[in-house]
């Protein structure tokens, strides 16, 4: 082999996830399942989950004629037993080894502070955080296993600054960017690099079209409705400074490069995906 040939294919492996194994939790609609796609381009063997068997048959029927190997299995990730069962699952297709987690599951209910229930509390809880943080746990022996181990937890932009709205879903996500700064340094030793990736407003094409041609909204159904209202949107656009909400796949690039071999040295960060919007302080005219 010559010395190109060789440097040509060390650059190869080192933005390639052929030979690896990922779970992406809630792979059938938005973010995540961009992210499971973009894992999947880049060679990972995938499984992902959601509470609908009909969306995964139907999500891996479309990855089966695209080429890429992704299995799925129904889980609901505010179920202990059922995320016990997930990696069991996971364990056996893969092997007792996973190089990838994928903490994406997420939901929010937008209410003022006062109003809300102990009952939302616990679902938004259970739901953003304790399944992030007990799968990470499930996950440690498969992913230690691998030798080369990534988690990536999605988070939000509202768990870096304040939105005014969904206390309780920012404070989960800034949970969410705690713990990915402690299991950086705890589990370094066990070579798994902990990172966490925090967007602003995405649009998610299989959402209902809402407000304008231009922009259709994400999936989270209360916040379809809370952002069905064009100031809002307005007051949203105007405060990022590129004038414009994201795209999943641009969330899902940066997901996928974070669990690359050329990201090795990366670890314990939060990074945002947002237009700008947590940089922009108040705009002057000029
Ligand atoms: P989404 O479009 O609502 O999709 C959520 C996915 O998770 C679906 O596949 C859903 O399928 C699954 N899911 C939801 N609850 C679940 C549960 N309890 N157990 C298992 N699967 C479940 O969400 P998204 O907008 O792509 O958001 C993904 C992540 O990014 C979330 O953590 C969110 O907080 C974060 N984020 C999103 C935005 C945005 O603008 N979209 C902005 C900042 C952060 P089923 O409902 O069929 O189970």
């Amino acid at each position: 082999m010559s010395r190109a040939e060789v440097d040509r294919s060390s650059t190869e492996s080192r933005w390639s996830l052929e030979g690896t194994t990922a779970l992406v939790t809630g792979g059938t609609k938005g973010i995540g399942h961009a992210i499971v796609e973009e894992l999947a381009r880049f060679g990972a063997a995938v499984h992902t989950c959601s509470r609908n068997q009909t969306e995964l048959n139907e999500c891996k029927h479309e990855w089966e004629k695209k080429g890429f190997r992704v299995t799925v299995s129904v889980c609901d990730v505010t179920s202990l037993p059922e995320r016990q069962k997930l990696i069991t699952t996971v364990s056996s297709l893969f092997h007792g080894k996973l190089n990838i987690l994928i903490n994406n599951v997420g939901t929010n209910k937008i209410k003022p502070t006062t109003e809300y229930t102990v009952e939302d509390f616990s679902l938004i809880m259970a739901t953003n955080f304790e399944s992030a943080y007990h799968l990470s746990q499930l996950s440690h022996p498969l992913l230690k296993a691998s030798s080369a181990g990534s988690i990536v937890f999605l988070s939000s932009v509202c768990g870096v600054v304040s939105v005014n709205v969904g206390s309780i879903y920012s404070a989960t996500k800034g949970a969410m960017n705690q713990l990915t700064k402690n299991l950086a340094c705890e589990w370094a030793k066990d070579n798994i690099r902990t990172n966490c990736v925090a967007p602003w407003f995405i649009t998610t094409p299989l959402a209902d079209p809402v407000i304008t041609s231009h922009y259709i909204i994400f999936h989270f159904s209360s916040l379809i409705k809370f952002l069905n209202d064009e100031s809002k949107l307005k007051a949203i656009i105007s405060r990022t400074p590129m004038g414009r909400v994201g795209e999943p796949k641009e969330v899902s690039s940066l997901v996928a490069f974070l669990c690359l071999p050329a990201a090795s040295f990366i670890t314990g960060q939060t990074i945002c995906v947002d237009g700008g919007m947590t940089v922009n302080g108040f705009m002057l005219s000029p």
